[in-house]
Formats: structure tokens, sequence, C-alpha cells
């Protein structure tokens, strides 16, 4: 067994298409980045990279290559997953807290859910995601970004 933790924030400003999990979410603002910025699939490939003792997403897919701009971050941790895999490991789980003010994520868990288990290849019950705020305290409860935790265990 190998446990891998990946973290991950980024900006939310207007004009950009809030992508979770590679599920789009309907909101005033977007977050910010090189890729479509979907912080919860960065958070979760760093939690797979980690585990399996592989080098860090920025490190795969660097932000000042052209490659990755505007990338779908579900496609890059498709491809993550098959890297984890190569290295010989079956992914067991992977367990996700968004850290959000707003807007709600709850109504999209399962959709997200879904979404994560395909990029991973795995049963959408290995997939856990849960959403919390910070009662509007720090640069989360202030509306300025999001943020991620995963954790991720290989066999
Ligand atoms: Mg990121």
């Amino acid at each position: 067994m190998r446990i891998g933790i990946g973290y991950d924030v980024h900006r939310l400003v207007v004009g950009r298409e809030l992508v979770i999990g590679g599920v789009n979410i309907p909101f005033a603002k977007g977050l910010l980045g090189h890729s479509d910025a979907d912080v919860l699939c960065h958070a979760v490939c760093d939690a797979l990279l980690g585990a399996a003792g592989l080098p860090d997403i920025g490190h795969l897919f660097p932000d000042n290559d052209d490659r990755f701009k505007d990338a779908r971050s579900l496609e890059l941790l498709r491809d993550v997953a098959g890297r984890v895999r190569a290295e010989g490991f079956a992914i067991a789980n992977v367990d996700a807290v968004v850290v959000a003010e707003k807007p709600k994520i709850a109504p999209f868990i399962e959709a997200i859910k879904t979404s994560l288990a395909d990029a991973l290849g795995i049963d959408a019950r290995l997939v856990g995601v849960k959403a919390t705020t910070t009662e509007g305290l720090g640069f989360i409860g202030d509306g300025l970004g999001i943020a991620c935790h995963a954790a991720a265990l290989l066999e």
C-alpha cells in the first residue's frame, strides 16, 4: 500500500468557466490558471503522483508549456492514472475535500464523483468528494479562491 496527498489553490476571477472535477459549475467567476485550473483534478493528480513516487503535476505539465494552455485537467488526471498504472499500481481509492465559500458544490458532488471515477478508471464508490467552507475566514472565506485537499491510496 502507498498513500499520497495533494493540495492545490486557484484564484477566482471573472471571465473564466468554473470547472471542478471535470464538471462545469454555473457561477459568476471561474478559476484562473494556465489550464482550466480544475483545482480538484490538480490535487488528485498530486496525491496519485506522490503515492507512486512520481514527479508532481507542475513537473509533468509545466504552466509555461503551450501544450497545456487551457488543457482540460480531467484529461491530465486520466494521463496521471495511466502513469500510475504503468508503475504497476492499482488505485485503491481517492478522497478529496473542496474548500470554497461559494458556490455550493453539494449539488454537483455525484456528477463530480462520476467524472473523476471515469478519468481514474475505477468505480465511483472508490471516489470520495466532500465540500466545505471556511466559515467566512481567510482568502477562501473572502471568495478570492478555491482550495482542494486530496488523498490517494495505491496498492
Ligand atoms: Mg493547480
